[in-house]
């Protein structure tokens, strides 16, 4: 197998340029449909195990190109059965996505980004910084890898962009990979089990709504407020609430479908019983529901976790206004796979990241 730039990665090739491919070797286009059946429906990841292909083919394939697909480097296992997979890509950074079994459906916590730029206050993996996009290939590696890993290939599971990075960010290869991913011939996920979550890159979103495929829609929205949320997500001095809120209005929402509001609980911040009220009316007309994620506190993060009363209160104010909402409920915390949680600490990239390490250590 081939290493470097001179040998396009077959794990970045869409079924349309694997066809071509083949064809400019000279060779039919069917076995273009062959080969992305191997990489994504049956995980395989060396040509050389396409045993239906011709000798000739499987070396001339292996001559002419790579095929990269994220290391396993580490699995931990939590006690509630999440598992955080550290996976390593080929320029050797480093990821990390989640398998969270049974909610009730299976589902894989993708990363879309090493690291990420958006600097959320409360999110760890926002002190890391952006490191750089992730490519199609890299996202739906990942998940080849957990299917994998996990069994699941020949099962329906669920999908959602909530891993390292904003998938917004990165809208090319973000979408590049939705589409790969929904392939018939490859691993045939529906876009009704895909959920991309953004912050808020309008612009981005604007253009989200206009694909021909298109996947749930989660918005990190945080606060009622510009003064609050300004004060959490960097982003909304550039997109504040009414923008988000005015563009979510005009998001060509699904039959029987709803747009989630995520909403990160801190404690003494954004949890007051006016907070939900205001949260309830910025929501009217929009078929929305809210998921209230109570902070997953960790060293370096400036907040609290509100109690539980405090939870079960704002919950409660969303719900007698008739808003839809949910209480997450907070998986793999005690392997630092829960939301917000994901940040590489094997090798130390940035300042900030080994600020955090160094934190983590105590
Ligand atoms: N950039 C995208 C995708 C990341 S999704 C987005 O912001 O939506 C990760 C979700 O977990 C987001 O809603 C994020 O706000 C939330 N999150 C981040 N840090 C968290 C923490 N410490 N505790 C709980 N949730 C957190």
């Amino acid at each position: 197998m081939q290493t470097g730039d001179a040998h396009p990665d077959l794990a970045e090739m869409d079924l349309a340029a694997l066809e071509d491919a083949v064809a400019a070797h000279g060779y039919p286009r069917f076995h273009g449909r062959q080969i992305f059946g191997w990489i994504h429906r049956h995980g395989v990841t060396d040509p050389e195990e396409m045993s239906n292909l011709s000798a000739e083919l499987r070396v001339a394939l292996a001559g002419a190109y790579r095929l990269t697909t994220p290391k396993v480097l580490s699995r931990d296992r939590s006690s509630d059965g999440t598992e955080k997979f550290l996976l390593e890509l080929a320029d050797h950074r480093r990821i990390e996505s989640v398998f969270i079994p049974d909610t009730p459906a299976m589902t894989f916590c993708v990363s879309t980004q090493v690291g990420c730029a958006m600097a959320c206050a409360f999110c760890l993996t926002g002190k890391m910084g952006l490191l750089r996009n992730m490519t199609a290939g890299e996202i739906v590696g990942q998940v080849r890898v957990l299917a994998a890993a996990t069994g699941l290939q020949s099962s329906a599971f669920n999908i959602v962009l909530m891993g390292m990075g904003e998938p917004l960010h990165n809208y090319d290869e973000t979408m590049k990979a939705l589409r790969m991913l929904a392939d018939e011939h490859g691993m045939a996920v529906p876009m009704r089990r895909i959920t991309l979550s953004t912050v808020g890159v309008l612009p981005a979103l604007e253009r989200l709504g206009h694909e021909p495929l298109m996947p749930n829609l989660a918005v990190s929205l945080h606060a009622p407020t510009d003064a609050q949320r300004g004060a959490l997500v960097p982003l909304n001095r550039k997109y504040g609430v009414e923008d988000i809120i005015a563009a979510c209005k005009r998001f060509p929402v699904k039959r029987r479908s709803r747009i989630t509001f995520e909403y990160v609980l801190l404690a003494g911040v954004n949890d007051s019983v006016g907070d939900a009220r205001k949260l309830a009316s910025l929501l009217t007309g929009i078929k929305a529901k809210v998921n209230v994620i109570p902070l997953n506190p960790a060293p370096g993060i400036p907040f609290d976790r509100p109690t539980d009363a405090v939870i079960d209160r704002f919950a409660r104010t969303l719900a007698e206004r008739g808003v839809v909402v949910s209480v997450r409920k907070s998986r793999g915390r005690d392997i630092r796979a829960a939301c917000g949680q994901l940040i590489v600490e094997g090798r130390l990239e940035s300042p900030a990241q080994r600020l955090a390490a160094i934190a983590f250590q105590g």
